[in-house]
């Protein structure tokens, strides 16, 4: 069966690629010439592990290969799936023009009965607006060809993207016809050998799975992070409560970890999407407002920290902080919505050096950073680099090798002894033994005293 890829970046490379490995022939197009070129070169334009093993594989085979134009790729598949970008717009709508421009390609160049099948993520309702972009394509062409429209959003996490698509937890498929169906369980039918994790559903449900599932992840992310501020404000451990809350089946332990707050391409658009829809049906809201705000305030949530410490020491005004980790998550390059971004904004504002080291991300996050940054910024070769001199180290985003810092060796290449953990990687105490000043996220800091009121009823105040 041939399949073509519409949009080929973190979501369209590992779905050709994958199902390349499986033994489909499969064509990405994308319009980003400069991304394609890099592709048929052999350079893959993204980090994510195992996929340029997958990729490399299976060009080599003739089973992946990559295009611009639209006309034959269209052509010869047999299913087209977008994948192709549905950021958010200034009212916080999803905008889909991509969508509507692929579909418009599509629609000019059908040629038989094909399935369009969309992986992007999107609002109820833009199956049918693909059907109607594709069908008014058709009209201006005089053709009465048949296609079906089939919703199948994409729930794969950056950094494990391979494996996430090769042994998914579910694949879901909004169709509304037999032979649609049909044709997308023989599609998927490789990666259910072990195990039928296919559900066909109505397409809507299908479309607002996709939207639920990260709120869903999102809010207990936002939950966290603001549990993790009554546990510094009461003494309490972030860490512990996870332990004790996630130990409940009916909780579980994924998605509970406080930290620097969430970024990346698609839970923060994804949240703004979905407020639109509730608002602009005059639902209520305040849950996904609470989620939003929660998180743009935890993003914020270290640099205050930081500013916090230093008022007593001079101010921040002058200090040097090195920045571990820049990409939003580990195991990615991807710097959209990155907590970094904000960390770095706020310490340059308040007239900060700043010293930054990511394993992978260095090239797009230099491509993010605005020139008026530049004087500011150093560049660094890795952790030692980036400790050099600096008042205080922040660790923003957990990589693996960020685990087993020489802790004892960047303090001696360091000005001062302060070390801000965005993702609580160390134990308070072990920190505080090496002469480390910890400050981290929902726990007491590793120095200091506690100090805070409670508010509760007693007979004693009862009686007051
Ligand atoms: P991306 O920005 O990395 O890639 C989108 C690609 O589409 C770009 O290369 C762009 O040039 C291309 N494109 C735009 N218009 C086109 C057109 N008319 N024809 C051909 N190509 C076109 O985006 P992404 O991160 O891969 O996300 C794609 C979709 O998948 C989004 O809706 C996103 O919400 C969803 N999604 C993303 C992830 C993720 O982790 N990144 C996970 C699940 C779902």
């Amino acid at each position: 069966m041939e399949l073509l890829i519409i949009g080929t970046g973190y979501v369209g490379l590992v779905t050709g690629a994958c199902f390349a490995e499986m033994g489909y022939r499969v064509t990405c197009l994308d319009v980003n010439k400069e991304k394609i070129n890099l592709l048929q070169a052999g350079i893959i334009p993204i980090y994510e592990p195992g996929l340029e093993e997958i990729v490399r594989r299976n060009t080599q085979a003739k089973r992946l290969t990559f295009t611009t134009e639209y006309q034959a790729a269209v052509a010869q598949a047999k299913i087209c799936i977008l994948a192709v970008d549905t950021p958010v717009s200034d009212s916080g709508a999803a905008d889909l023009r991509s969508i509507t421009k692929a579909a418009t390609s599509i629609g000019e160049h059908l040629n038989d009965y094909k399935i369009i099948v969309n992986k992007s993520t999107v609002p109820v309702g833009t199956a049918a607006y693909v059907r109607k972009v594709i069908q008014a394509a058709l009209d201006k062409r005089e053709s009465a060809l048949a296609f079906d429209v089939v919703s199948n959003p994409e729930f794969l996490k950056e950094g494990s993207a391979i494996a996430d698509f090769m042994r998914p937890d579910r694949v879901i498929i909004g169709a509304e016809s037999k032979q649609a169906e049909t044709i997308m369980q023989d599609l998927y039918k490789p990666f259910m050998l072990s195990c039928e994790r296919l559900y066909f559903m109505d397409i809507a449900s299908a479309e607002l799975t996709k939207y639920a599932a990260n709120a869903m992840l999102a809010n207990r992310i936002s939950f966290m992070n603001w549990l993790s501020q009554l546990c510094e404000k009461n003494g309490a451990d972030i860490t512990e409560v996870r332990k004790g809350i996630g130990s409940d089946k009916r909780i579980g332990f994924p998605f509970l970890w406080a930290g620097a707050g969430f970024g990346g391409s698609c839970f923060p658009k994804d949240l703004q999407a979905l407020r639109a829809i509730a608002k602009a049906q005059e639902l209520d809201t305040s849950l996904v407002d609470a989620i939003i705000s929660i998180n743009a305030n935890q993003k914020k949530q270290l640099s205050q920290k930081i500013k916090n410490y230093f008022e007593n020491r001079g101010g921040l005004e002058g200090k040097t902080i090195a920045i571990l980790g820049l990409s939003f998550k580990p195991d990615t390059d991807d710097m959209r919505q990155a907590p970094s971004l904000v960390l770095i904004e706020e310490l340059i504002a308040a007239g900060c050096m700043v010293r930054l080291f990511d394993p992978v991300a260095m090239e797009n996050a230099k491509k993010q950073l605005p020139e008026a940054w530049k004087a500011s910024i150093t560049w660094c070769r890795d952790e030692m680099h980036a400790a050099e001199k600096a008042d205080a180290i922040a660790l923003v985003t957990e990589w693996k090798q960020f685990r087993l810092l020489d802790v004892k060796q960047l303090l001696k290449t360091m000005s001062g002894n302060a070390f801000f953990d965005g993702r609580n990687q160390y134990n308070p105490s072990e920190m505080a033994k090496i002469g480390c000043n910890y400050i981290s996220i929902g726990r007491a800091p590793s120095y200091g005293v506690l100090e805070h009121e409670f508010e509760w009823v007693t007979q004693e105040t009862a009686d007051a």
